[in-house]
């Protein structure tokens, strides 16, 4: 147990402005693993003063510098790499090797694309009689949440930085080590004092109050759809932009042509993972009614091999919301063909990898997000069906179709609401745009459109 101290702010760690802290919990054992302080308004206007402080010199601050700054920062993190993941084990509950894979490995390739970005981007542009240059949207403020909780700061303080932002970051309450150890790589990488600032807090006090704040331009937060609903209402009062990564209830297809087995494991593995804190799960398992019960009988085999690799869920909270939707699938009428609503262990925040089949479209379980390791299986008529459930809820967030022929997987997926689709298993691309449709989202991350999200255009005309 170890107390940690001070906000990240100008370039320096500084005594928060009030007494009180965080308690960091391991979710595997319970235990108290440290304490932060828990940031006021009054820290956060600190470090909001901070970034805009440091605005001026880095927007104008040449883009080949920026990129230099943020390949320094990915060689930080990717030297580093095993401390990463060691935090995030620690307050997420991680498996480690899943940690050192992902946790660790996927913000390290996304600082790097942006170093990359930032070196190529064409900051100027020229139409008609016009040069178009793209400047800094201005003072950013991130709101992040604990389910990949360092990919979630990176996929927004690498665009802003090479946008030529500066920010203030608050990360979830559950997990502000690893954003702690961040900002000791931002400093170690030499950016610049007052670019990069860390609050840490509670959200309805130092989320709020980083929302509120009038020198911030843009809030861009990922997480609870609830919680993004309130902060695009503050931050309209003020006309700041929002940028929201929000829920999702992902339709993984599969059509009657394809490989069953294949679709049917990898779509189990996929909500598994990271416990189903993701939030571009394929919760949903769409499969054809002749088909039905040989992926309910697989889907079952599959999820029984997940009992004792899967870490817990991020806290007792969470645990008891999960636990919660699967009494919810009982009853309403929904069959369980793995796990259950039992706690698997009598220590640490453990969710049996469960599966439901006999699901509907109207239930539950099938329309809200649950973030558990849950599966519901539902079942289709034809194809006109499957597009009509997949489309079925409010959320547009991610997807996965298989078929035999790829260009008949690809003609559902043009089809399917939705801002991502992974075709027969496509990997996950760190350069593809990452965003929802419907209430899933505004705006992009990663890649070339993530990086636009922190830009605004001048035009001059000659
Ligand atoms: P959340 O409340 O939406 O938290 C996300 C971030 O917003 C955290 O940093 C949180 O701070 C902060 N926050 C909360 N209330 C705020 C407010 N009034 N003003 C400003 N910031 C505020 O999510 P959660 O409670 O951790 O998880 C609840 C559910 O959200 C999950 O079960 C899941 O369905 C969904 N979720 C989705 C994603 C995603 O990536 N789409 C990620 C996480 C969770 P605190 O940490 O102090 O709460
Ligand atoms: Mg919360």
């Amino acid at each position: 147990m170890k107390a940690y101290d001070g906000m990240y702010i100008g370039g320096a760690w500084r005594p928060a402005a009030g007494q009180d802290v965080i308690e960091v919990v391991n979710p595997v054992d319970e235990q108290v693993i440290g304490t932060v302080p828990a940031g006021t308004a009054e820290d956060v206007d600190t470090a909001v003063r901070a970034a805009r402080g440091a605005l001026p010199g880095w927007a104008a601050t040449p883009p080949a510098e920026r990129a230099a700054r943020l390949a320094a920062l990915r060689d930080v993190l990717a030297a580093r790499a095993d401390e990463i993941a060691e935090t995030v084990t620690a307050e997420l509950g991680a498996p480690l090797k899943f940690s050192q894979a992902v946790h660790a490995a996927v913000p390290i390739a996304v600082a790097g694309s942006y170093a990359e970005l930032a070196a190529t981007y064409a900051f100027e542009e020229k139409t008609g009689n016009s040069v178009v240059h793209h400047e800094p949207v201005g003072v950013v403020a991130a709101i992040t949440p604990w389910n990949y909780p360092l990919h979630q700061i990176v996929a927004k303080v690498a665009p802003a930085l090479a946008a030529g932002c500066t920010i203030v970051v608050k990360p979830a309450e559950d997990t502000p080590l690893v954003a702690r150890l961040f900002a000791d790589a931002v400093h170690e990488a030499g950016i610049p004092a007052g670019v990069f600032n860390l609050v840490t807090g509670l959200g309805p006090v130092a989320g709020q109050a980083l929302a509120e704040h009038p020198g911030v331009d843009l809030v861009s937060f990922t997480g609870s759809t609830a919680v993004g609903r309130h902060i695009a209402a503050v931050a309209a009062g003020a006309v700041k932009k929002v940028a929201l990564e929000l829920g999702g209830k992902s339709a993984n297809v599969i059509l009657p042509t394809a490989d069953l087995a294949k679709a049917v494991n990898v779509g189990v593995a996929n909500v598994m993972s990271n416990s189903g804190q993701t939030c571009s799960a394929w919760t949903r398992m769409l499969v054809h009614r002749d088909q039905y019960d040989e992926a309910v009988e697989l889907a079952g085999t599959a999820a029984a091999k997940y009992g004792e690799r899967i870490g817990p869920v991020v806290n007792a909270k969470q645990q008891a919301r999960v636990r919660g939707y699967i009494e919810k699938g009982v009853t309403e009428g929904a069959r369980l063909v793995a796990g259950g609503p039992e706690a698997p262990r009598d220590k640490g925040y453990f969710v049996s990898p469960t599966v439901f089949a006999d699901v509907t479209p109207d239930m539950t379980i099938a329309q809200e997000e649950i973030f558990g390791p849950v599966l519901s299986i539902l079942r289709y008529d034809d194809e006109e069906d499957a597009l009509r459930i997949a489309n079925g809820t409010v959320y547009g967030l991610a997807g996965a179709v298989w078929a035999g022929d790829e260009a008949e997987a690809v003609a559902f997926a043009r089809r399917m609401e939705t801002g991502q689709v992974d075709i027969n298993g496509g990997r996950f691309n760190p350069l593809a745009p990452f965003g929802g449709y419907k209430q899933s989202g505004v705006g992009r991350e990663l890649g070339v459109h993530g990086l636009a999200e922190y830009l605004q255009t001048k035009s001059l005309q000659f």
